[in-house]
């Protein structure tokens, strides 16, 4: 069976987004030792809980204008640029690997873009190194 052109890349786009905002709930919820998956989320702001429609990666950013829908507070620009750098790290692992199994192995490594932004939000690192750590991760087992 032959999928429609394009068909895969979409796929591993999507999958990269998901991935990204969860990275996303990692980065801002494990720094402060809480559940990655209760409660569910909610606005920093006004602690307003977020409907389905607010939560589509990087889709909802721009829907909202980078503003919560309730009280209208500023949302970090963190969060659509770590969806969009994971859904870029998958795409290109797809490019540059193809379907082999160790494009799965590989992703795995993509949580290097979370622990390595968190250790930037409690300690000293800059911010070339988050982007340094997650390159490199995309290239190791090449
Ligand atoms: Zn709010």
């Amino acid at each position: 069976m032959q999928l429609p052109p394009g068909f895969a890349e979409i796929v591993i786009a999507i999958g990269g987004l998901c991935v990204g905002s969860f990275l996303n709930v990692c980065i801002h919820r494990l720094p402060a030792r809480d559940s990655i998956v209760f409660p569910a989320s909610r606005c920093p702001g006004c602690l307003h809980l977020l409907a389905w429609s607010d939560n589509i990666p990087l889709a909802s950013y721009i829907a909202l204008r980078g503003r919560c829908r309730y009280c209208r507070v500023p949302i970090s620009v963190r969060y659509p640029i770590i969806e969009a750098v994971t859904c870029a790290i998958f795409v290109l692992h797809w490019y540059v690997f193809g379907a082999t199994p160790l494009l799965a192995v590989r992703l795995v490594f993509s949580p290097s873009i979370s622990s390595t932004r968190s250790c930037r939000t409690s300690s000293r690192f800059p911010e070339s190194w988050s982007v340094f750590c997650a390159a490199s991760s995309c290239l190791r087992g090449r």
